[in-house]
């Protein structure tokens, strides 16, 4: 039984897994099409390439509309405005996992409340909703975290009874199914990414979907310096309701062109991702103590932006996330980060004591970003030997546990992942 690459043994791969040469996918009809939106010269928002696919984006997911931005935070800014939410109002989040969702309420004026989340979805909590809110608030903005879905019933349960708006933050949900209905698609707005990192990728990139004509109305003069859906450029038929912020966060009609064939190739990836994460846990659900995160309670179909694993089971006591991370980067899996949260520990989380509010300590997000780590998504998408050998990586880890523990208090974990 060969040590730990970490602790100078051979590692499971001699060729070490490399992110940036299997993430983003590239193909020769997406590098046509951006050839030909290049010489059509329709670089800008302006054109039917954006209209397109946004539509196809949103039809996909079963909205009725699709307002494409540059990013997915603006998105959130822009249907949280489109709301009329801003200062004096709350926002319920969750601390887990990036910050984008409770700084896109900042940026609009409202506070963001952190409510925790559940232990096997590391989803938004339902449960503990109701005593986080208060007449401030207008908003619940759950995140369908990793590779899992918010309770969405519930949610949408307690939004009714309460009156509030709910914005699904779904950068991580790309082709989520959740008890028949298209992600995005349950709350009052969807929000995706397509940032490098996201299920779709486009560099950067974002989407809002909705079937509220009115809203998709005002989120796309939020977007669009105010110009209504369908005005032609320097002749705005009318101005934007007077309170509605509007900004320039369109985007070059390149990124579409990227994007359109991840779009029609995306039932394939999901069925590939579903089909190796089923191998992964059935088999170190019988060799190791690791618990994987439950998917979405009616999730048809999970999205997946990564693959989360909680060594919490006694044998990998006082094994900070970090020295998994950086064992299993040595085995040769580049793309093994630590549980990002709570998002108001962050470095770059740069808002006061008065800015926010913690409805109340948040335990279990704590709890898993002490045990937690997770694998990118492009890794599920490989070849069955390779994910083979992702599994030996991880046995191996598991077997060595003692060695960690003993190791983890000289070993150097600068080198691990932080915001
Ligand atoms: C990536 C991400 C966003 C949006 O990020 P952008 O980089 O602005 O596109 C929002 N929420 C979550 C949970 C994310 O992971």
């Amino acid at each position: 039984m060969s040590k730990l690459a970490l602790l100078g043994g051979q590692p499971v791969f001699d060729q070490p897994l490399q992110f940036n040469k299997i993430w983003p996918p590239v193909d020769s009809t997406t590098a046509q099409r951006l050839q030909d939106v290049y010489y059509s010269r329709e670089w800008t928002a302006f054109h039917d390439v954006e209209h397109r696919f946004a539509q196809d984006f949103a039809d996909y997911h079963g909205a009725k509309y699709g307002v494409f931005m540059i990013n997915g935070t603006v998105t959130l800014q822009c249907a949280l405005g489109a709301h009329g939410i801003g200062p004096g109002d709350e926002v319920i989040v969750a601390p887990l996992n990036w910050y984008a969702t409770a700084m896109a309420v900042r940026h609009v004026g409202a506070c963001p409340v952190f409510v925790d989340i559940e232990a096997d979805t590391l989803c938004m909590d339902p449960e503990k909703i109701p005593s986080a809110i208060t007449e401030r608030t207008k908003a619940i903005m759950p995140v369908h975290a990793y590779s899992s879905m918010a309770d969405m019933d519930r949610i949408m349960q307690i939004a009714k009874r309460h009156n509030l708006k709910v914005i699904e933050d779904a950068a991580h949900m790309h082709g989520g199914i959740w008890d028949g209905k298209g992600i995005g698609s349950i709350g009052d707005v969807g929000s995706f990414s397509f940032q490098h990192s996201k299920t779709m990728a486009s560099g950067e990139g974002g989407i809002c979907i909705t079937s509220d004509q009115d809203i998709a109305e005002r989120i796309y003069r939020s977007k669009h310096i105010g110009y209504r859906y369908g005005d032609p450029p320097r002749r705005p038929k009318s101005g934007p309701p007077r309170g509605l912020m509007c900004y320039n966060y369109r985007a070059p009609s390149f990124l579409v062109a990227i994007l359109e064939n991840q779009l029609k190739t995306l039932d394939s990836l999901l069925a590939r991702y579903a089909s190796n994460v089923n191998y992964l846990e059935g088999r170190l659900k019988e060799t190791t103590k690791i618990r994987f995160q439950k998917p979405g309670r009616k999730a048809e179909r999970q999205g997946r932006q990564s693959w989360a694993m909680i060594f919490d089971a006694p044998e990998y006591a006082d094994i900070p996330p970090a020295i998994i991370q950086l064992a299993l980067n040595h085995e040769g899996i580049d793309s093994v980060l630590p549980v990002e949260g709570p998002i108001y520990s962050f470095k770059l989380f740069n808002l006061g004591p008065e800015e926010y509010r913690i409805a109340h300590p948040c335990t279990v997000t704590e709890h898993t970003r002490a045990h937690g780590v997770i694998l990118l998504h492009p890794y599920l998408g490989l070849e069955r030997p390779v994910i083979e050998k992702i599994a030996d990586a991880i046995e191996k880890v598991h077997r060595h546990a003692e060695d960690l523990k003993t190791h983890a208090r000289k070993l150097d974990t600068s080198e691990a992942f932080a915001f």
